[in-house]
Protein backbone atom coordinates (compact mmCIF):
# COMPACT_ATOMS: atom_id res chain seq x y z
CA UNK A 1 0.00 0.00 0.00
CA UNK A 2 1.19 3.23 -0.53
CA UNK A 3 2.74 5.41 2.41
CA UNK A 4 1.31 8.96 1.56
CA UNK A 5 3.12 11.67 3.88
CA UNK A 6 0.28 14.31 2.72
CA UNK A 7 -2.81 14.19 1.77
CA UNK A 8 -5.97 16.59 0.74
CA UNK A 9 -9.35 15.57 0.66
CA UNK A 10 -12.05 17.64 -0.80
CA UNK A 11 -10.28 21.09 -0.87
CA UNK A 12 -12.07 23.89 -1.64
CA UNK A 13 -11.82 27.53 -1.14
CA UNK A 14 -14.04 30.51 -2.08
CA UNK A 15 -13.17 34.32 -2.14
CA UNK A 16 -16.37 36.53 -1.64
CA UNK A 17 -18.72 33.92 -4.02
CA UNK A 18 -15.88 32.96 -6.60
CA UNK A 19 -15.04 28.97 -5.99
CA UNK A 20 -10.68 29.20 -6.66
CA UNK A 21 -10.14 25.67 -5.73
CA UNK A 22 -12.73 22.78 -5.82
CA UNK A 23 -12.76 19.91 -4.37
CA UNK A 24 -9.25 18.84 -4.93
CA UNK A 25 -8.06 15.31 -3.24
CA UNK A 26 -4.73 15.13 -3.50
CA UNK A 27 -1.95 12.77 -2.02
CA UNK A 28 1.67 12.76 -2.08
CA UNK A 29 4.02 9.22 -1.64
CA UNK A 30 6.69 9.61 0.89
CA UNK A 31 10.02 10.22 -0.57
CA UNK A 32 8.50 11.63 -4.31
CA UNK A 33 8.56 14.66 -6.14
CA UNK A 34 5.11 15.72 -7.08
CA UNK A 35 4.20 18.90 -8.88
CA UNK A 36 1.12 21.03 -8.98
CA UNK A 37 0.94 22.80 -12.71
CA UNK A 38 -1.40 24.67 -14.78
CA UNK A 39 -1.93 27.49 -16.67
CA UNK A 40 -2.52 31.39 -14.66
CA UNK A 41 -5.56 31.32 -12.82
CA UNK A 42 -6.16 27.61 -12.48
CA UNK A 43 -5.96 28.19 -8.36
CA UNK A 44 -2.33 26.85 -8.01
CA UNK A 45 -0.94 29.40 -5.54
CA UNK A 46 -4.38 29.28 -3.60
CA UNK A 47 -4.25 25.60 -3.63
CA UNK A 48 -0.30 25.82 -2.32
CA UNK A 49 -1.46 28.12 0.78
CA UNK A 50 -4.24 26.05 1.42
CA UNK A 51 -2.04 23.05 1.65
CA UNK A 52 0.73 25.40 3.64
CA UNK A 53 -1.42 26.63 5.98
CA UNK A 54 -2.03 29.88 4.93
CA UNK A 55 -4.80 29.76 3.72
CA UNK A 56 -8.04 28.31 5.58
CA UNK A 57 -10.21 26.45 3.21
CA UNK A 58 -13.98 26.96 2.85
CA UNK A 59 -14.36 22.59 3.27
CA UNK A 60 -12.02 20.11 3.10
CA UNK A 61 -9.57 18.38 5.44
CA UNK A 62 -5.59 17.80 5.31
CA UNK A 63 -3.49 15.24 6.66
CA UNK A 64 0.26 15.20 7.17
CA UNK A 65 1.25 11.82 8.44
CA UNK A 66 -2.02 10.42 9.34
CA UNK A 67 -2.51 13.86 11.49
CA UNK A 68 -4.62 15.60 11.09
CA UNK A 69 -3.74 19.31 10.44
CA UNK A 70 -6.48 21.35 8.87
CA UNK A 71 -6.77 23.90 11.92
CA UNK A 72 -3.21 24.18 12.86
CA UNK A 73 -1.14 27.52 11.69
CA UNK A 74 1.59 27.51 9.53
CA UNK A 75 3.70 27.51 12.29
CA UNK A 76 2.67 24.40 14.32
CA UNK A 77 2.93 22.45 10.76
CA UNK A 78 6.64 23.50 10.25
CA UNK A 79 7.35 21.95 13.74
CA UNK A 80 5.95 19.15 12.27
CA UNK A 81 8.20 19.42 9.50
CA UNK A 82 6.41 20.79 6.61
CA UNK A 83 8.46 23.42 5.71
CA UNK A 84 7.34 26.54 2.50
CA UNK A 85 9.70 27.76 0.68
CA UNK A 86 10.60 31.41 2.47
CA UNK A 87 8.30 30.51 5.59
CA UNK A 88 10.52 30.70 8.45
CA UNK A 89 13.57 31.76 6.59
CA UNK A 90 13.66 34.99 4.72
CA UNK A 91 16.65 35.93 3.06
CA UNK A 92 18.73 38.46 4.73
CA UNK A 93 19.89 41.31 1.40
CA UNK A 94 22.68 42.55 3.53
CA UNK A 95 24.38 39.40 5.29
CA UNK A 96 26.31 37.16 3.27
CA UNK A 97 25.59 33.83 2.06
CA UNK A 98 27.15 32.08 5.11
CA UNK A 99 25.34 34.22 7.94
CA UNK A 100 22.17 33.48 6.09
CA UNK A 101 22.21 30.23 6.45
CA UNK A 102 24.12 29.86 9.37
CA UNK A 103 21.02 32.00 10.83
CA UNK A 104 18.60 29.50 9.72
CA UNK A 105 20.25 26.78 11.05
CA UNK A 106 20.65 28.32 14.26
CA UNK A 107 16.50 29.02 14.12
CA UNK A 108 16.86 25.15 13.54
CA UNK A 109 18.56 24.13 16.57
CA UNK A 110 16.48 26.95 18.69
CA UNK A 111 17.61 30.07 21.18
CA UNK A 112 18.18 33.30 20.23
CA UNK A 113 21.29 35.06 18.17
CA UNK A 114 22.43 36.14 22.14
CA UNK A 115 22.32 32.52 23.62
CA UNK A 116 24.33 31.38 20.85
CA UNK A 117 26.98 34.19 20.83
CA UNK A 118 27.06 34.48 24.89
CA UNK A 119 28.00 30.53 24.84
CA UNK A 120 30.67 31.29 22.06
CA UNK A 121 28.97 28.56 19.76
CA UNK A 122 28.29 30.34 16.72
CA UNK A 123 31.23 28.78 14.87
CA UNK A 124 29.30 25.47 15.88
CA UNK A 125 26.91 26.38 13.30
CA UNK A 126 29.40 26.91 10.72
CA UNK A 127 30.13 23.64 9.26
CA UNK A 128 27.01 22.61 9.02
CA UNK A 129 25.89 25.80 7.53
CA UNK A 130 28.86 26.03 4.96
CA UNK A 131 27.77 21.95 3.81
CA UNK A 132 24.68 23.52 2.74
CA UNK A 133 25.94 26.76 1.00
CA UNK A 134 28.42 24.06 -1.05
CA UNK A 135 25.69 21.81 -1.36
CA UNK A 136 23.47 24.19 -3.68
CA UNK A 137 26.48 25.51 -5.37
CA UNK A 138 26.94 28.72 -3.47
CA UNK A 139 30.77 27.97 -2.10
CA UNK A 140 32.83 30.50 -4.34
CA UNK A 141 30.15 33.36 -2.60
CA UNK A 142 30.08 32.28 0.47
CA UNK A 143 31.29 35.79 1.57
CA UNK A 144 28.89 37.46 -0.56
CA UNK A 145 26.18 39.47 0.32
CA UNK A 146 22.99 38.18 -0.39
CA UNK A 147 21.95 41.24 -2.42
CA UNK A 148 24.77 41.46 -4.90
CA UNK A 149 23.66 37.67 -6.00
CA UNK A 150 22.41 36.97 -9.37
CA UNK A 151 18.41 36.27 -9.49
CA UNK A 152 19.22 32.13 -9.94
CA UNK A 153 21.42 32.24 -7.53
CA UNK A 154 19.70 34.48 -4.57
CA UNK A 155 16.62 31.78 -5.04
CA UNK A 156 19.52 28.98 -4.64
CA UNK A 157 20.38 30.29 -1.29
CA UNK A 158 16.59 30.67 -0.48
CA UNK A 159 16.33 27.05 -1.24
CA UNK A 160 19.61 26.57 1.57
CA UNK A 161 17.82 28.19 3.66
CA UNK A 162 14.83 26.12 3.39
CA UNK A 163 17.04 23.16 3.79
CA UNK A 164 18.86 24.16 7.00
CA UNK A 165 15.27 23.83 8.51
CA UNK A 166 15.86 20.11 7.88
CA UNK A 167 11.95 19.81 6.36
CA UNK A 168 10.54 16.02 6.29
CA UNK A 169 8.14 17.71 3.68
CA UNK A 170 9.39 20.67 1.69
CA UNK A 171 6.59 22.60 -0.39
CA UNK A 172 8.26 25.21 -3.04
CA UNK A 173 6.26 28.26 -5.05
CA UNK A 174 7.40 28.27 -8.80
CA UNK A 175 10.97 27.53 -7.82
CA UNK A 176 12.25 28.25 -11.28
CA UNK A 177 10.30 31.34 -12.12
CA UNK A 178 11.65 34.05 -13.78
CA UNK A 179 14.97 31.72 -14.28
CA UNK A 180 16.82 31.35 -17.50
CA UNK A 181 17.55 27.95 -19.36
CA UNK A 182 20.50 27.42 -17.56
CA UNK A 183 19.60 28.37 -14.16
CA UNK A 184 16.36 26.05 -14.37
CA UNK A 185 18.94 23.20 -15.35
CA UNK A 186 20.91 23.96 -11.67
CA UNK A 187 17.59 24.91 -9.65
CA UNK A 188 16.03 21.43 -11.03
CA UNK A 189 19.55 18.94 -10.25
CA UNK A 190 19.37 21.08 -6.75
CA UNK A 191 15.94 20.25 -6.46
CA UNK A 192 16.79 16.29 -6.93
CA UNK A 193 19.82 16.67 -4.49
CA UNK A 194 17.49 18.23 -1.65
CA UNK A 195 14.58 15.91 -2.39
CA UNK A 196 16.82 12.86 -1.28
CA UNK A 197 15.38 11.75 1.37
CA UNK A 198 12.58 14.25 1.40
CA UNK A 199 9.12 14.59 0.12
CA UNK A 200 8.69 17.85 -2.56
CA UNK A 201 6.24 19.76 -3.97
CA UNK A 202 6.14 22.33 -6.22
CA UNK A 203 4.18 24.90 -7.64
CA UNK A 204 4.92 25.53 -11.54
CA UNK A 205 3.37 27.00 -14.53
CA UNK A 206 5.57 25.22 -17.18
CA UNK A 207 4.83 21.77 -17.46
CA UNK A 208 8.25 20.81 -19.55
CA UNK A 209 10.19 22.68 -16.53
CA UNK A 210 8.88 19.93 -14.34
CA UNK A 211 9.27 17.06 -17.01
CA UNK A 212 13.02 15.90 -15.57
CA UNK A 213 12.49 16.59 -12.49
CA UNK A 214 9.05 15.33 -10.75
CA UNK A 215 7.35 11.63 -10.49
CA UNK A 216 3.93 12.92 -10.42
CA UNK A 217 2.21 15.77 -11.87
CA UNK A 218 -1.07 16.73 -10.56
CA UNK A 219 -2.72 19.54 -13.34
CA UNK A 220 -5.08 21.70 -12.10
CA UNK A 221 -7.54 24.04 -14.71
CA UNK A 222 -10.10 26.42 -13.44
CA UNK A 223 -9.81 24.93 -9.65
CA UNK A 224 -10.16 21.63 -10.31
CA UNK A 225 -8.19 18.69 -10.59
CA UNK A 226 -7.65 18.06 -14.99
CA UNK A 227 -5.10 15.36 -14.66
CA UNK A 228 -2.52 13.72 -12.62
CA UNK A 229 -0.12 10.96 -13.34
CA UNK A 230 3.62 10.67 -14.57
CA UNK A 231 4.91 13.32 -17.03
CA UNK A 232 4.62 10.92 -20.25
CA UNK A 233 0.91 10.20 -19.25
CA UNK A 234 -0.45 14.11 -18.43
CA UNK A 235 1.92 15.84 -21.56
CA UNK A 236 -0.52 13.43 -23.96
CA UNK A 237 -3.55 13.43 -22.31
CA UNK A 238 -5.93 16.11 -24.82
CA UNK A 239 -7.58 17.75 -21.56
CA UNK A 240 -4.21 18.85 -20.79
CA UNK A 241 -2.68 19.84 -24.41
CA UNK A 242 -6.14 21.88 -24.73
CA UNK A 243 -5.79 23.50 -21.68
CA UNK A 244 -2.17 25.18 -22.16
CA UNK A 245 -2.74 25.67 -25.85
CA UNK A 246 -6.63 27.39 -24.45
CA UNK A 247 -4.65 28.50 -21.45
P1 LIG B 1 -2.67 30.36 -10.20
O1 LIG B 1 -1.70 30.36 -9.08
O2 LIG B 1 -2.87 29.01 -10.80
O3 LIG B 1 -2.35 31.37 -11.26
P2 LIG B 1 -4.50 31.46 -8.25
O4 LIG B 1 -4.64 30.45 -7.17
O5 LIG B 1 -3.59 32.63 -7.99
O6 LIG B 1 -4.10 30.75 -9.62
O7 LIG B 1 -5.92 32.05 -8.60
C1 LIG B 1 -7.04 31.24 -8.94
C2 LIG B 1 -8.24 32.14 -9.12
O8 LIG B 1 -8.66 32.66 -7.86
C3 LIG B 1 -7.99 33.33 -10.03
O9 LIG B 1 -9.15 33.56 -10.83
C4 LIG B 1 -7.79 34.48 -9.04
O10 LIG B 1 -8.20 35.70 -9.62
C5 LIG B 1 -8.67 34.07 -7.89
N1 LIG B 1 -8.17 34.55 -6.60
C6 LIG B 1 -6.99 34.22 -6.03
N2 LIG B 1 -6.84 34.83 -4.84
C7 LIG B 1 -7.95 35.59 -4.66
C8 LIG B 1 -8.40 36.46 -3.60
N3 LIG B 1 -7.68 36.69 -2.50
N4 LIG B 1 -9.60 37.07 -3.77
C9 LIG B 1 -10.35 36.84 -4.87
N5 LIG B 1 -10.00 36.04 -5.88
C10 LIG B 1 -8.81 35.41 -5.78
Amino acid sequence: MADYILQAEGLTKQFSGFTAVSNVSLSLERGTIHALIGPNGAGKTTCFNLLTKFLKPSAGEIRLNGRDITGLSPDAVARLGMVRSFQISAVFPQLTVLENVRLAVQRRRGGSFDFWRSKGLLRDLEPRAMELVEAVGLGDVAGVTAEALSYGRKRALELATTLALDPEIMLLDEPMAGMGHEDIGRITDLIRTAAQGRTVLLVEHNLNVVANLCDRITVLMRGEILAEGDYATVSKDPRVIEAYIGG
